[in-house]
């Protein structure tokens, strides 16, 4: 989850002033995170805290109503709401969330069905869901091991096809099915951490989410890089910098007890 925030502050200058050059500055002061980023924090912090992720979204999104980029329309209309309830989004948001139950749950069976529990409460339209489930699963693979031909057959599973799609660069895309394929294209082409975030903000569109997405995943295979950890996790305030370091060495103990 922690290659989502870097990826979603690395992408935040770019969502709407995208760029196609490779070799962009990676933090500048116009870096900030977005949506992306406290939303994956609500996931972290509803695993951390046994609070439901529908009582963790609106706590921190409500909390931070005015975040860089902003929510989208219907997101906003939710977060607002007396009575909040799904509204049939298959848009990425549910895909940007959800790495951290990727991390927390150590069988594949219950990956997936937390996976789809974090996209209930707002994604519930079936490729708003899958979108959730499919990054997760990516996650999850890589984290135990799995290697890059292996995931190139489990993203054809999810996107029949995703490595030959049409893709249109630079097109603003808020779905999960116009998003999440790219990502997985982008992360089979990638090398390192630091690399799959250069090629997904150069991609343009979406450049946030992209980033977010992409990083959770490399995150998986690679590792984040300690530097760019670092500087992301200076940018958030106190409260999600406390849930992101207290997921992170929970995790980390987790695997030194394995
Ligand atoms: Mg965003």
């Amino acid at each position: 989850m922690l290659g989502a925030i870097i990826g979603d502050i690395i992408g935040s200058r770019f969502e709407f002033n995208n760029t196609n050059n490779y070799d962009f500055t990676l933090f500048s002061q116009d870096n900030n995170f977005t949506d992306d980023t406290i939303c994956t924090v609500a996931i972290a912090d509803a695993l951390l805290s046994g609070e439901s992720y529908q009582s963790c979204l609106l706590k921190w999104c409500r909390k931070y109503p005015h975040p860089m980029g902003g929510y989208g329309a219907s997101f906003s209309a939710w977060l607002h709401s007396s009575d909040p309830q799904p509204y049939n989004s298959f848009g990425n948001g549910s895909a940007m969330r959800v790495s951290a139950v990727a991390w927390w749950f150590d069988n594949l069976e219950d990956t997936l069905i937390q996976a789809r529990r974090t996209a209930l409460p707002t994604h519930d339209h079936p490729e708003g869901i899958k979108g959730a489930v499919a990054v997760a699963h990516a996650i999850w693979y890589f984290r135990k091991g799995g290697q890059m031909a292996g995931f190139i057959k489990l993203a054809d599973e999810y996107y029949p096809g995703f490595m030959h799609y049409p893709y249109e660069f630079g097109r603003f895309d808020e779905s999960c099915q116009g998003t999440v394929p790219l990502c997985f294209y982008i992360v089979a082409h990638s090398e390192s951490f630091e690399n799959a975030i250069r090629n997904a903000i150069a991609c343009g569109g979406d450049s946030d989410t992209i980033g977010a997405i992409v990083g959770s995943i490399a995150e998986a295979i690679w590792g984040v890089d300690d530097a760019l950890y670092v500087h992301a996790l200076s940018i958030l305030p106190e409260d999600m910098r406390n849930v992101a370091t207290k997921f992170r060495n929970q995790i980390n103990r987790r695997y030194e007890n394995n």
